[in-house]
């Protein structure tokens, strides 16, 4: 017989292992797991909330039971519970099955019907997000704070490619709470915020002091798109007072952002350690089936009916972003209500061939692109994929990854498995990287246009 006592030396071993096995902040942020029992056949382990349970459960259960076998030489069964307010809920009793494409379940309906909050569009709320691979880790981590805010994830920050969805779960998180209590919810743009704070230190002492209040006062904060901050010295420092005062008072903030905060230049250093202190999430681009689920509940929601088979054309041949896929559909639908006819395959093929057409939705394959890259600086494909990190690989293969994903329809993760298994961020940060030699060396660019066109032609060809 083990005992009791032997299980949680067990179970502190097993944790001090998966420790020096993954990143610390990986570990900080999903291992707040206590033992609470066990026998021969089960480990019981307190999560805290229904958020980590799902999280854990769906990442880590089985990476976990494989490390409880390694220690006692027999598999166990790991049963996560949720400890919260001194209770133990079974987790399973709470847990929903997971449903990919369909739409975030709300959290439940508001009690009492509530004036709208004018910053907030009604349209960007839970019921109307679509939930798929892409985003399922952002939207529910968005439910948790929205449930909870100020608790567990402070701050939160969203951050992704442009129309992805930024906003949208931003504000979702604001009508329900909004909609939910007497909480101060403000929605900001980083621009707007900018132009007030500008504004305020030319008027009046009162007028300063009034915007400072606004913002220091508020229950729940949130400011989109903070990558505009960059090279704003004085609103940044602005916002690094707001951020101490909101979080000692532990209220919620959540921010956006084009790209991972480490990637934000000309930002001071406090205010990127502060803001990335919390959740990060990021969006990537939907898959074929996110897509279409997409289309339909926008069809359905804007009244006009469109077929299958228009409907898989679209998801087919935009790839890029959710906003790209809204104004493919708005263009067939006023075309449908101009003409008063529904949208055929032929319709939908002609009204959208120039958008199809754009380099951006074009056929190309990654090892298309490695292939010609790679010949063009003298190297093999393999050298551009494998580990090897000198400068004269190290660009090129920045180079592949950037034209993969400025021309094809792959995600950055799609992408990075393409290059020897790279993450995803590594080939946001390439990306990032060759944007500024862009920015900053004329022929870094001219040198990219001339291998896009090579690419294509040898698409073109093959
Ligand atoms: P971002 O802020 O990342 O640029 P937005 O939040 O403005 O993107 O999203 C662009 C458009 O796509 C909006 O109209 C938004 O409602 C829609 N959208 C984005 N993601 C989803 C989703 N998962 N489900 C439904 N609509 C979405
Ligand atoms: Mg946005």
């Amino acid at each position: 017989m083990t005992e009791i006592s032997d299980y949680t030396i067990i179970w502190n071993e097993t944790l001090n292992q998966i420790r020096s096995e993954i990143d610390e902040q990986e570990f900080q942020t999903w291992f707040n797991l206590e033992f609470q029992k066990a026998d021969e056949k089960e480990f019981t382990i307190a999560v805290p909330s229904l958020f980590y349970h799902d999280q854990v459960k769906s990442r880590y259960q089985s990476y976990i039971e494989g490390k409880i076998e390694n220690l006692i030489g027999k598999r166990v069964n790991l049963n996560l519970v949720i400890v919260s307010k001194n209770e133990v809920l079974q987790a399973d009793q709470e847990t929903q099955p997971e449903n990919q494409n369909v739409p975030a379940k709300e959290p439940a309906k508001p009690a009492r019907t509530k004036e709208k909050h004018t910053q907030l569009r009604n349209e960007y709320s839970f019921d109307t997000y679509v939930v798929g691979e892409n985003n399922s880790f952002a939207a529910n981590a968005a439910q948790a704070i929205a449930r909870n805010p100020g608790t567990a994830y402070n701050p939160f920050l969203i951050y992704g490619g442009v129309g992805l969805g930024k906003t949208h779960l931003m504000q979702a998180i604001g009508s329900y709470v909004h909609a939910n209590s007497d909480s101060k919810v403000i929605y900001i743009t980083a621009e707007t915020f900018t132009n007030e704070f500008i504004s305020s230190i030319q008027d009046t002492d009162r007028a300063k002091a009034a915007f400072k209040n606004k913002y220091r006062h508020a229950d729940i904060l949130l400011i989109d798109d903070i990558h505009f901050l960059q090279k704003k010295d004085g609103t940044q420092e602005e916002l690094f007072y707001t951020f101490n005062a909101l979080y000692d008072a532990n209220k919620q903030m959540v921010f956006t952002c084009d790209r991972p905060v480490s990637d934000l230049k000309d930002f001071s250093e406090r205010l990127r350690s502060r803001v990335g202190r919390g959740l990060n999430v990021d969006l990537q681009p939907p898959n074929y089936e996110t897509r279409c689920a997409i289309l339909k509940k926008k069809a359905h929601a804007s009244g006009i009916s469109i077929p299958d088979d228009v409907i898989d054309l679209v998801s087919k041949n935009i790839s890029t972003n959710i906003r790209d896929l809204e104004s493919a559909l708005n263009t067939l639908t006023a075309y449908a209500k101009l003409v008063g006819k529904p949208v055929t395959l032929e319709i939908a093929q002609q009204r959208l061939k120039d958008v199809f057409a754009s380099p951006r939705q074009s056929n190309i394959s990654i090892e298309i692109i490695q292939r010609v890259t790679a010949d063009k600086f003298h190297l093999s494909s393999n050298e551009l994929k494998g580990k090897k990190r000198t400068q004269s690989i190290v660009y090129p293969r920045q180079i592949a990854m950037y034209i993969c994903r400025e021309i094809t329809e792959y995600t950055t993760t799609e992408i990075g498995q393409e290059f020897g298994g790279r993450d995803h961020t590594t080939v946001m940060h390439s990306c990032q990287k060759i944007e500024d030699l862009i920015r900053t060396d004329p022929a870094v660019d001219s040198t990219i246009q001339s291998l896009i066109r090579d690419i294509k032609d040898y698409s073109a060809k093959s």
